[in-house]
């Protein structure tokens, strides 16, 4: 016999995203990514990251979803994408889910897509934050504008939600993870390559040339572990020998709520603004986030007692992606001149006696661990970027800014906030007077005065 749907009866909820209960209506309102879509639907997916989910998107391509990045609202006409957030969404619900929202109903009336044709695809962390919820709000507003037709496809680890035509097999698993290191790698030395390149533009695109040739290599199944290492290693020579000034420039952590701290839609183009200012950025990785997740599982376990057999897999995942990163760490060292990226398991400990490992909603204890990781660094500036309605971030974030400054008194902490109605020449001002203080410190330390 087959399960039975669990449905309350009497049911008169208008949407199931008003509903706190997980019954199987959801599952039987909701429009499903077939198998038959694969072959005639875009999918359109947020872009976080630019490098990482560039990459992504075209390994998707390689197994045959035509995915696509959405760029709505990225090159100055944000207004547009955030009034469409506004419009269709509730507007206390936390400013990602305004924004992603707000490029769907972008997509969907631009007239670049017949409607009837798309999909979109969600990341959901599967965590207690409100991150894990916004799909309904998603398909809720789509409803609401007259798209309720439009599948949106939950990518997460956690099982949420099922499409039978949206399913990713192991080797399609590791390739993603592979582009996530190789995204991590290239987003480290663009960072460090761009505020002193001597060619405008030149760290961009010799990074686009990588993803060209990463994407190839996929693509033609040279993926052995001897060949991504070359790989590596070719691409760190190669950034090293961009011609580049010998400048000393103002560094500048940025840390915070995942969707603002990446990217350039949630936070205004941060770090173009920081480099335009003569600042390098610096940021943590993406894999540092999925080891974050991952390292929670035996958090679940040991402070909550819950889910014994996700701890026992996470422990064995775990050691796995900590070893990947070290070795790009190592390869950064050993064959050039670059900051390494730092390595998870010392972020991961550096909280100890700040705050718990139990603090896990949204960034939870991660985004205090980066800000003591750039501290130990040597980056005395960080920006707190932090979204309007994000209460797990803003706890973890601006609440551990006292302990932070307590145990590195010589860091400069910044909160920005980031919301519908905060005005950029605010956000820049702010950022302004943080970095004409540093580089009033960087001229003190350098003897100038
Ligand atoms: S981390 Fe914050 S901004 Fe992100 S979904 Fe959760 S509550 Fe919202």
């Amino acid at each position: 016999m087959g399960k039975q749907k669990i449905i309350p009866k009497n049911c008169e909820a208008e949407s199931c995203a008003d509903c706190r209960l997980r019954c199987d209506k959801r599952e039987t309102t909701r429009a499903v990514f077939t198998k038959e879509m694969k072959a005639t639907h875009t999918i359109l997916m947020p872009n976080m990251l630019p490098i990482h989910l560039e990459l992504a998107c075209r390994v998707l391509r390689i197994y045959g979803y035509n995915a696509v990045l959405m760029e709505y609202g990225l090159h100055g006409d944000s207004r547009k994408v955030i009034d469409a957030g506004l419009l269709n969404v509730h507007n206390d619900i936390c400013y990602p889910a305004q924004l992603i929202i707000g490029q769907m109903l972008e997509a969907l009336q631009s007239g670049d897509y017949d409607p009837h044709k798309i999909a979109f695809l969600y990341p959901q962390t599967g965590g207690g934050c409100r991150a894990s919820n916004y799909i309904h709000l998603a398909r809720k507003a789509l409803k609401k504008a007259g798209y309720d037709y439009v599948p949106v496809i939950s990518v997460n680890f956690a099982g949420l939600e099922k499409n039978p035509g949206f399913t990713v097999s192991a080797r399609e698993l590791r390739d993603i993870m592979y582009v996530l290191y190789y995204g991590d790698l290239l987003m480290c030395l663009v960072n460090q390559s761009k505020p002193y390149e001597i060619e405008k533009g030149s760290a961009d695109a010799l990074a686009s040339r990588w993803v060209d040739t990463i994407i190839d290599d996929i693509s033609h199944l040279r993926m052995s572990k001897r060949h991504i290492r070359q790989n590596y290693i070719q691409i760190i020579k190669d950034f090293e020998a961009l011609p580049k000034t010998n400048e000393k420039k103002v560094r500048v952590g940025i840390v915070g709520e995942i969707f603002v701290k990446f990217s350039p839609l949630g936070n205004n183009e941060l770090e173009k603004y920081l480099i335009a200012e003569g600042a390098e950025p610096v940021l943590a990785g993406l894999m540092d986030f999925i080891m974050y997740c991952v390292a929670n599982m035996k958090y679940d376990y040991a402070y909550y007692g819950i889910k014994r057999g996700t701890a026992l897999i996470g422990s064995m995942i775990y050691p796995y992606l900590t070893k990947k990163q070290k070795e790009i760490s190592e390869l950064i060292t050993q064959y050039s001149s670059f900051r390494p990226m730092p390595l998870f398991p010392h972020t991961e400990q550096l909280v100890d006696g700040v705050i718990s490992h139990a603090v896990k909603m949204g960034e939870g204890w991660l985004l205090t661990a980066e800000m003591l990781e750039l501290a130990d660094m040597g980056i005395e500036n960080i920006v707190v970027t932090q979204p309007f309605g994000c209460l797990p971030n803003h706890i973890v974030g601006k609440g551990m800014m006292k302990p932070v400054k307590e145990r590195c008194p010589d860091v400069n902490l910044v909160a920005i906030d980031y919301d519908a109605g905060a005005t950029r020449i605010n956000q820049e001002n702010r950022l302004k007077l943080m970095l004409a203080n540093a580089r009033q410190l960087m001229a003190k330390h350098n003897g100038v005065e």
